[in-house]
């Protein structure tokens, strides 16, 4: 399968390792040994210096302003100089293309247009590939079917959650030409990825980014291997740290990724915490490239429930109820204390008793909870990112 920037994404590791070194002295004067001395930068900091108090550039010299969703507090905003929307282009070419794209290919882009990185990151990724963009953002979804079917789109780009909103309202699938999908922007597990290729017949391919340190494209998988995702290593270090402790992690081991940016303009960080709990290889791919891969993100620092003394991810959950096939893949988890013990409820969609599913829940993860079996259809559906868990403890 083509490479889009063959001289980049196969260098040798020590040309790499000379590049990085080059380009984190020149930007923030830190040397790659020193690297692991220097402090770490926080969501809060972007927060605290809304909007513009950490631009190292004038504001005129900014072409784009991003925001991120301010789910958890007030929006962060993020901004690009002209070269920085050129570098985040051509990562978001190197994800398209490390799933089966190329010039002319028809690219449904379902992510939302607008302040969300989402839709003009990957948008901007397409035209610089010279693939056919169908700018269809989020929402209206039978309309999107619709779409899907009339144009002949082989590529869908969307929130895995979305991908499969799409799927409930396609009502001829032999008419569809999808062949792959860039799929990303909230945390999902294989089982998620093998439902999405059954509902929509693609390949599922992930991709992964951050507002903060970019948007989509600050790694991406290839169709080859589909086992983690190639960091832009020219673009950004990456590092797995202790999320306690904050001591780097060996490679292979499950930690927070900490990202320094090594070409941004506007918004450069240097250890920039993710909150993204996940680990990195650096084992060679089959698909030539030499970028460092990380895998799937395991869960958030800050989602992580804590159930009557039990530490449990949503996507571990996933997992598991995915792993049932009269399950389908909706499903929302609801966090109570009705007194002094937390409960967590398991609503999924499916035809089959809520006993197994609870015995599977409780000898996989150690978990107690309450399971509702509910009719197809009953889970709300997102345009987005998926809610899945509904915390009503704080409320
Ligand atoms: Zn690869």
């Amino acid at each position: 399968m083509p490479i889009f920037q063959p001289e980049l994404e196969t260098m040798p590791k020590p040309e790499l390792e000379r590049l990085q070194r080059e380009r984190l002295r020149e930007r923030f004067g830190v040397e790659l040994e020193a690297l692991s001395e220097q402090p770490f930068r926080v969501k809060s900091e972007l927060r605290d210096a809304y909007p513009f108090g950490l631009l190292r550039v004038p504001l005129e010299e900014c072409v784009r302003i991003h925001a991120s969703s301010g789910t958890r507090g007030k929006a962060t905003i993020v901004a690009y100089t002209r070269a920085d929307l050129a570098a985040w282009a051509d990562c978001c070419a190197r994800a398209l293309a490390a799933a089966g794209a190329g010039p002319g290919t028809v690219v449904h882009n379902a992510y939302g247009y607008g302040l969300f990185t989402g839709g003009l990151g990957v948008h901007y990724g397409a035209e610089r590939l010279g693939c056919t963009v169908v700018p269809a953002s989020g929402g209206n979804t039978p309309r999107q079917a619709q779409l899907l079917e009339d144009l002949g789109a082989e590529f869908l780009c969307c929130t895995p959650s979305y991908a499969l909103a799409i799927a409930d309202h396609i009502s001829e699938p032999a008419r569809l030409s999808l062949r792959a999908g860039l799929f990303g922007a909230e945390p999902w597990t294989e089982g998620l990825r093998e439902a999405i290729e059954r509902a929509l017949g693609l390949t599922a391919v992930d991709v992964y980014g951050l507002s903060e340190v970019m948007g989509p494209g600050v790694s991406a998988e290839c169709a080859e291997a589909r086992d983690g995702a190639h960091v832009n290593e020219d673009h950004f270090l990456v590092e797995v740290v202790d999320p306690t402790s904050g001591d780097p992690l060996p490679d292979g081991t499950v930690g927070e990724l900490v990202f320094s940016t090594l070409t941004k303009e506007a918004l450069p960080l240097l250890r920039y915490r993710t909150g993204d709990l996940a680990s990195l290889t650096r084992e060679p791919c089959a698909c030539g490239r030499t970028f460092a891969r990380m895998s799937r993100i395991l869960g958030r620092t800050d989602d992580m429930l804590i159930i009557r003394g039990v530490n449990v991810f949503p996507s571990e959950i996933e997992r598991v109820l995915l792993a049932i096939p009269e399950l389908a893949p909706h499903y929302q988890l609801v966090v109570e204390r009705p007194g002094h013990l937390d409960e967590l409820a398991v609503q999924v969609e499916g035809t089959v008793e809520p006993a197994p599913v609870r015995e599977q829940l409780e000898s996989a993860l150690g978990l107690t909870a309450r399971v509702e079996i509910v009719p197809r259809g009953s889970i709300p559906r997102s345009e987005g990112k998926a809610l899945r868990v509904i915390d009503r403890r704080t409320a």
